[in-house]
């Protein structure tokens, strides 16, 4: 294939994938093939000295959807030129730098994930919602867009005015919309929205819970001086801004700056595909003016993509040390941010059920930080799909298969290999009894040889157990003596997490400390006491009353203390707070959480992190939540700091 024929295949295979993910919201390759296949196309745009006419490079967006009125906006509305790398970005200053003769302040916003709406509004009440469509014409989504409680119904401006912002969908408010019931999952949060505003019903808008932060004044009869002023008029006329809006006129310090805003990516509740730098100065955009495409001034900096579509080459099953069986993902290897990825998660058959996910077909997956990455939903099945199969054993011992709501699980996990195996590595993890360096692979070895059938066991392995394994010399076997030595002195929490109970996790077993102190105590728990505890649902409580009324279980914990596990007690300080339980909750106007949290214990109080009915005081400040109302409903004293302080000073 000659240049010109791979020009026309690439115009005519992103209008393709433009067309699935502007008009049908139904991408079916990730943005990142989509950005390599565009910058292949403008690399031959330039080589080649022309352009189609019809290529992407030259238009913003995608047609307006059959059923909805097609609108023309007043201001027009433009994509954004971008950069991937720091050297990028640094030419493009460097031009803008040449252009003024000096660096003219710029503004560093987050680069929303998102789909553009365009807000109009005359004496002061919206008439119009639209979408970006092709820049000029957009799709009418008055109704919808109303749907949003953060966008403003009447403004105090009572000119015309049309403001651009994002519409998005928090994270947390997609995970709730995907775990409701009989839902089919949305593949990710910028097509949810879109999803949710091109569509016909409201209803649908409404239900999805989206926000649209807004950027821009599109469209005004009275001139800004720049763009800061742009978002003061915003917040004056309440409409929804980002929190993030810095401005720089040192061009290092905003590059460096990046680095901030991507490591606070994967933290925040919304998605954000890079940042966004415009200049301030809006006479020096006027000077620099648009191409068809975006405006000169400003540059969207990339960040490295997080989602990737590969093929799902196979589903197998891993026994927990719970014996679940969890589904994990055999994926054809794609790199993705500089990782090359082959494995994710799935969790449950109903969810691959649910998605759809079939062995064979492309599948959108997703990498956040450093955790395994996670199948988001099909990009396109193939003519070779088939259908993930349920087990019936289990892969590894052979046992039936049973169901427990949604999981499968091990029939026998008691004697099931990987359970056990995991069970002792759970047991020895940091968080738990916290024994270095005796890895998975080491348990792995110790078991198969029959030196290890439980993790009570682990306190009496001897050197010799270790002989003959590879990679251990006298020096690191009794490196892990005295590692199992040190794990004996522990605290309750630890212990309690890791004995590995069900569905009860570091925090629980902070809460079960926190609430009964001694081990006998939380042994002894009922469950009316543990149902009391925040968050302690029937799951979680049926899972203690259960595992301590198997026999098995307690002498476990007596072999253990038996071995020398000793749990420290809680040191007892006199004073005006002894024997009270003491929760905090909101921000106290001068202490610190942990200084509040030192005063009490200094004064003989318990931090308790939970509201139960054990509980003897709550510490009020301002935005006090669910703590507060739950204190309320049991009756429970509440005081504001100025009255923990006088308590504390012996007053009355
Ligand atoms: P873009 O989304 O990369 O950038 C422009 C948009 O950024 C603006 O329209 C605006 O909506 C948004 N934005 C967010 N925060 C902003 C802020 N603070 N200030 C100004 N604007 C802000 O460009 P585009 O033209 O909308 O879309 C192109 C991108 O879409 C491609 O890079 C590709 O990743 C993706 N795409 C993917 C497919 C696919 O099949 N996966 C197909 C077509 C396009």
């Amino acid at each position: 294939m000659n240049k010109t024929e791979r020009m026309t295949e690439l115009v005519n295979l992103l209008n393709e994938y433009a067309y699935q993910y502007y008009t049908l919201d139904n991408p079916t390759v990730a943005d990142a093939e989509y950005d390599r296949l565009y910058d292949e196309l403008v690399a031959l745009e330039s080589e080649l000295g022309y352009s189609l006419d019809n290529s992407p490079t030259k238009r913003v967006g995608d047609a307006v959807l059959k059923g909805f009125k097609s609108v023309r906006h007043l201001g027009r509305l433009y994509s954004l030129d971008k950069c991937q790398t720091k050297d990028a970005l640094s030419a493009w200053l460097d031009k803008l730098v040449k252009a003024c003769g000096y660096m003219p302040k710029c503004s560093l916003e987050y680069k929303f994930d998102g789909l553009t709406i365009n807000l109009l509004y005359r004496d002061g009440k919206l008439e119009r919602a639209s979408t970006r469509g092709n820049g000029v014409e957009g799709e009418e989504v008055t109704e919808q867009v109303k749907t949003i409680k953060c966008v403003p119904l009447s403004i105090d401006y009572k000119g015309v005015v049309e403001v651009q912002g994002e519409g998005i969908m928090r994270l947390s408010a997609l995970a709730e919309y995907n775990a409701k019931e009989g839902v089919t999952p949305l593949k990710n949060a910028r097509n949810a929205v879109a999803g949710a505003i091109r569509n016909l019903d409201p209803k649908v808008t409404a239900s999805r819970r989206l926000e649209v932060i807004c950027y821009n004044v599109n469209y005004i009869e009275e001139d800004f001086a720049s763009g800061s002023d742009m978002i003061e008029f915003l917040k004056k006329n309440k409409f929804k801004v980002s929190d993030k809006f810095d401005l720089f006129d040192d061009k290092q310090r905003l590059i460096d700056s990046l680095d901030g805003i991507q490591q606070k990516r994967d933290s925040l509740d919304f998605l954000i595909d890079g940042a966004v730098i415009k200049v301030d100065d809006t006479s020096i955009r006027e000077d620099m003016g648009y191409t068809e495409k975006f405006p000169k001034w400003a540059v969207a900096f990339k960040f490295p993509a997080q989602e990737a579509t590969t093929t799902l080459l196979d589903v197998i099953w891993q026994v927990s040390r719970t014996g679940k069986l969890n589904p994990l993902a055999v994926l054809e290897p794609v790199d993705l941010a500089g990782v090359t990825v082959s494995r994710a998660t799935l969790s449950n058959i109903s969810e691959i059920r649910r998605k759809d996910i079939k062995i064979g077909s492309r599948v959108f997956i997703r990498r956040s930080n450093d955790v395994i990455p996670e199948i988001l939903g099909i990009a396109e099945h193939t003519p070779q799909s088939v259908d993930v199969t349920k087990p019936t054993t289990c892969p590894a011992c052979g046992a039936p298969v049973i169901e427990e709501g949604v999981f499968l699980k091990c029939s026998n996990a008691k004697n099931c290999a990987p359970a056990i195996v995991s069970a002792m590595s759970h047991f020895a993890s940091r968080d738990a009894m916290d024994i270095d360096g005796l890895s998975d692979k080491t348990f792995e070895t110790l078991y198969n040889e029959g030196k290890l059938n439980h993790f009570v066991d682990i306190y009496n392995l001897k050197a010799e157990d270790f002989e003959g394994i590879e990679g251990f010399g006298d020096k690191k076997i009794s490196n892990i003596l005295n590692a199992i030595e040190k794990s004996k002195d522990t605290t309750l929490d630890r212990f309690i997490y890791a004995l590995g109970i069900a569905n009860i996790g570091k925090k629980a077993a902070k809460q079960l400390a926190d609430e009964f102190n001694t081990l006998d105590a939380v042994m002894r728990a009922t469950y009316f006491e543990l149902k009391s505890i925040d968050d302690f649902g029937d799951i979680m409580t049926n899972c203690l009353i259960e595992y301590w009324a198997n026999e098995k279980h307690i002498q476990e914990v007596e072999s253990l203390l038996a071995n020398g596990v000793k749990i420290a007690q809680k040191q007892v300080v006199e004073g005006a707070l002894s024997g009270k339980k003491v929760v905090l909750t909101g921000s106290l106007p001068t202490l610190k959480r942990s200084q509040a949290k030192q005063l009490i214990e200094q004064n003989g109080g318990e931090v308790a992190e939970s509201i139960s009915k054990s509980v003897n005081l709550v510490i009020a400040g301002e935005d006090a939540g669910s703590k507060l109302s739950k204190a309320q409903k049991l009756g429970i004293e509440i005081i504001d700091e100025d009255r923990l302080m006088s308590i504390v000073n012996g007053e009355k």
